[in-house]
């Protein structure tokens, strides 16, 4: 069991009630960790309000935050193996995705910042008279409150942290009630991390309430960054309208998988089995509402239950396993009130359907209306819609009739109406013949009810800055004056 700590202001502190998370596949103890109340939390925002002040961090030049990133970036690649295998029994997550996808994703979001921090610029209006110099400069936004969910439960962390040092800011991160050995790990990295003022990154555990809500109502804070559910980014919007706190909002999805009978077969198939199922759909990008021509609809469902029937299911620490237990029983009872939903309105399952303790099998459903429950709600595990599509337009009506507007993928091989189809999607990021390519130079984030502003790429940097205009005028009369006196002739 690993005792866990709250960081604030350079010192680890384990003080207060305590709460427990557990291993997704045995229910076995991982961590323990101190629930951070308001007084707790109010000490952690002072730290960082503290360190903007006081320290040079907002006020050094960006290469010099960018070399401690660059140091981050090095320790967290030196303990991958440690943290994957740590956060695999957390989380859940297969250890590959955990070791190759999520933590070198991780390591590489540092290395960005690290550089991204230095392309930062202004600009001056060529369009002033001689005597004017018309400036935009940027500057840090504050103290952010970096707030986080436990299916990504490192690399969530880097996205926002990572941004937030690059451009200056100082910050809170609040882990998430499910994992926070795992996010603690990445901090425990910044113990003793050359040229890292104490308080400028602080980390607290907790759950939404009471830490959560005392953090976003905190008026110390400049900024809330949040990944999680959509009712959860609403209940902080409605928060930060209060104090007009700046917010940025990376909420939940339902993407839709267009495809038709002209792509490639075995890819697509391929691509949407692992899109769909692996990490049990615990992923905002998950392709959960399949669309699929009619022509093609047999074969595509066929193919895409006999892939999941062969995915290995099991401990998520064997390097085989695809397949493995949700993260909760919370999670757990969760899907299973949206699965019993679905015959109700008028669903079928071709594939799955009962929960076996925590672990939910690959579930395929048809034949439910596109406004039913599991059809348009974010199930948040291994549960996919499919229907049947009669041409082009009719796909693109079903994959657009969702309050989300995150992700989603198109696979035809006719590239024109693959771009097409992309202009109309009302989705933030869209595949093209692929499901989840993710880099960190281009910016992730969500239409619609899916969110507001953008992670990652240099759009996500810009998310902890603040524009501030300069005007200076070298002329030596006021201008207003002289326009009093000789009025611009009409
Ligand atoms: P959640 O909304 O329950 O919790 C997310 C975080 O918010 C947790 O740290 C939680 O403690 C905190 N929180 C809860 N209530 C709060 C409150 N009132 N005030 C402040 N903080 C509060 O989400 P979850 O179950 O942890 O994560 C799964 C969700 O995250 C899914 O909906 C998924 O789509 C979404 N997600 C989105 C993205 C994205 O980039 N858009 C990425 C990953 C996950």
């Amino acid at each position: 069991m690993i005792e866990c700590a709250h960081l604030i202001d350079g010192e680890w502190i384990a003080e207060g009630e305590r709460f427990e998370s557990f291993a997704s596949y045995d229910g076995s103890p991982v961590g323990r960790a101190p629930i951070a109340d308001p007084a707790m939390v109010d000490r952690a925002v002072q730290a960082a309000r503290r360190a903007l002040v006081e320290s040079d961090w907002t006020t050094r030049r960006a290469a010099d935050r960018g070399a401690v990133l660059l140091e981050l970036a090095n320790r967290l690649e030196a303990v991958i193996p440690e943290i994957s295998e740590l956060s695999t029994r957390e989380m859940g997550k297969p250890i590959r995705l955990m070791r190759d996808r999520e933590m070198k994703g991780a390591v590489d979001k540092f290395r960005y910042f690290a550089g991204a921090g230095r392309l930062l610029d202004g600009t001056v209006t060529g369009a002033s008279p001689a005597n004017v110099l018309d400036m935009t400069v940027t500057q840090p936004i504050g103290v952010c409150a970096l707030i986080i969910p436990w299916n990504d439960p490192v690399d969530l962390a880097v996205r926002k942290i990572g941004a937030a040092m690059a451009a200056g800011c100082t910050m809170v991160v609040k882990t998430s009630e499910e994992t926070p050995a795992s996010t603690e790990a990445l901090f425990r990295l910044l113990d003793d991390l050359p040229g890292l003022p104490n308080g400028v990154v602080n980390m607290i555990h907790g759950p939404g309430d009471p830490t959560g809500e005392a953090l976003i109502a905190h008026p110390g804070i400049d900024k809330i960054s949040f990944t999680g559910s959509t009712p959860t980014g609403k209940r902080i919007a409605e928060v930060a309208a209060r104090r007009l706190t700046r917010v940025s909002l990376e909420c939940g999805g339902k993407a839709p998988c267009l495809v038709f009978d002209d792509c490639y077969k075995e890819k697509c198939m391929d691509a949407l089995a692992y899109g769909a199922f692996i990490y049990g759909g615990q992923s905002c990008t998950a392709a959960t509402r399949i669309i699929v021509e009619d022509r093609f609809y047999d074969e595509f469902v066929a193919g895409l239950i006999s892939r999941a029937e062969k995915m290995p299911a099991g401990d998520p620490l064997d390097e085989g396993t695809l397949l493995a237990p949700l993260v909760s029983d919370r999670q757990a009872a969760r899907v299973q009130a949206f699965l019993d939903t679905v015959e109700r309105d008028g669903g079928r399952f071709l594939l799955g359907g009962t929960l076996d303790g925590r672990y939910c099998p690959p579930t395929i459903v048809a034949d439910l209306a596109p406004d039913a429950e599991v059809a348009c709600t974010e199930v948040f595990g291994p549960v996919v819609t499919v229907f049947r599509a009669r041409d082009e337009e009719h796909a693109l009506e079903i994959a657009n009739s969702t309050r989300y507007g995150l992700g989603g993928s198109v696979w035809t091989s006719d590239i024109t109406r693959a771009l097409r189809l992309s202009k109309r999607l009302e989705f933030g990021d869209i595949w093209i013949n692929t499901h989840y390519i993710r880099q960190s130079e281009t910016p992730f984030g969500g239409w619609k009810e899916s969110g507001i502003g953008r992670e990652l790429g240099l759009a996500g940097l810009r998310e902890y800055l603040s524009n501030k205009r300069i005007a200076i005028d070298t002329a030596d009369d006021f201008h207003l004056r002289t326009w009093f006196e000789n009025p611009p002739k009409a």
